[in-house]
């Protein structure tokens, strides 16, 4: 892709021409609503469609982009996204006059990105969080119960999730309170009290588009085609709640008290030139959920802490998506075999990505080994989990040639629990 914009892009920033993440977004003082990232600046697609330069013969543009989410957006599918894209690229391209060579209607339609605020991309139907790192299954599983078993029997067959909670999604930059809880003290009754040991889980997640019928599945070799965009995502966790509560059920209390999102919404188009082979899947997987080649893609990621005192986040975790087991596709077609229907605006998370190496690790509770190797901070301090005052900042990005293709960032800084 040789494309360029008129619009100064240094080939380091996450926001070039071959991106075009989206999101919602309110100039001061004004209602949100749908709007492309480039570069340093924000451009209102509402705006565009009112001045008659995005259009489509078969949908309703205006409707959608004046919206206060991108659900209607993400309902119109793949042949609508790729056109608009298209579009958008011709009309942000270098030879393209029209917004280029109009100062005036450049005012209206372009606003500095940290001039406005942003909003949750989507109104989020249902959240659904998978555990598809293999690393992160097996070092889970060596600390919490036999390392020569990390791996239960089904997780090798099923890609597994849970049901989260959509209420409790927010966008970055939202203060994350420290949940209260029940915890089980060892050889004592539980307690009620703020979460002890609160931690951050590195993941990316996809926005659904269409979806299906309820009765009917998504078949794996249309579910790439159902995936509008990514974002990052930080599963936060409360880990003393989930050990005293997670049996037999799985995760409840300690993961609905928040989620954070990054608020820009990479579309899955934007990265299929990082694509990468599906690992080796040993035994091969029921047939529903055969056929996904390439479906991991080579996106770095990193988490960092930023402890009151210091200035700038200092990197703790660096992992890529290519570690993941199971792909987004067979996450899809898994969750909707069963005739679940999915909706445009749901949001599908990867579960923790832990890579090989210990340094690559996507949660404290895993970088720190449950508590016994502290990670040290440049201020001094030691972490052994998330303290009050500290930010999570995660970031990621995929590196093309001359471009990057980012995401923006998914920050949270955690204040302390409500007075129990
Ligand atoms: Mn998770």
């Amino acid at each position: 892709m040789l494309n360029k914009s008129f619009v100064d892009v240094p080939a380091d920033h996450p926001f070039p021409i071959q991106n075009l993440p989206y999101g919602v977004f309110s100039p001061r003082g004004q209602t949100p609503r749908c709007g492309v990232a480039i570069g340093d600046f924000v451009v209102d697609l509402a705006m565009l469609v009112n001045a008659g330069l995005l259009t489509h013969r078969e949908v309703d543009l205006r409707s959608a982009f004046e919206a206060p989410s991108l659900n209607e957006f993400m309902a119109m599918g793949k042949p609508v996204w790729h056109d608009v894209r298209r579009r958008l690229q011709e009309l942000l391209g270098e030879h393209t006059a029209v917004l280029r060579d109009d100062p005036s209607l450049r005012a209206r339609a372009f606003h500095r990105r940290d001039s406005v605020e942003m909003h949750l991309p989507a109104q989020i139907g249902d959240f659904t969080d998978f555990y598809s790192s293999r690393q992160h299954a097996t070092n889970v599983g060596t600390m919490f119960r036999d390392p020569a078993n990390a791996l239960l029997p089904n997780w090798l067959h099923i890609p597994v999730g849970y049901h989260g909670r959509s209420s409790s999604v927010v966008v970055s930059g939202t203060p994350i309170r420290r949940p209260l809880g029940q915890t089980k003290p060892a050889d004592a009754p539980p307690v009620f009290g703020p979460c002890r040991l609160l931690d951050f889980e590195l993941e990316v997640g996809f926005f659904t588009g269409p979806g299906n019928a309820l009765g009917h599945a998504i078949p794996i070799e249309d579910a790439r085609d159902h995936i509008f965009g990514l974002v990052l995502v930080n599963d936060w966790s409360a880990r003393d709640i989930q050990k005293w509560e997670y049996v037999p059920l799985g995760p409840f209390l300690a993961k609905n008290f928040a989620t954070t999102i990054s608020p820009w919404v990479v579309p899955l188009e934007a990265l299929e030139f990082c694509r990468v082979p599906t690992g080796t899947q040993e035994p091969e997987p029921l047939p529903y959920l055969q056929g996904d080649e390439e479906g991991l893609f080579d996106i770095k990621l990193d988490v960092a802490i930023r402890a009151p005192k210091m200035k700038a986040p200092h990197v703790v975790g660096r992992s890529n998506m290519r570690n993941l087991y199971w792909t987004m596709a067979q996450q899809l077609a898994h969750h909707s075999v069963g005739g679940c229907n999915v909706r445009p605006g749901d949001l599908m998370a990867s579960g923790t990505i832990s890579g090989s190496e210990p340094e690559s690790y996507g949660s404290m509770l895993e970088l720190a080994w449950r508590g016994t190797r502290p990670v040290k901070l440049p201020d001094g301090s030691e972490r052994t989990f998330i303290q009050d005052g500290d930010s999570v900042v995660m970031t990621g990005y995929a590196q093309g040639d001359g471009f990057r293709i980012g995401f923006g960032e998914a920050e949270g800084t955690v204040v302390p629990a409500r007075e129990g």
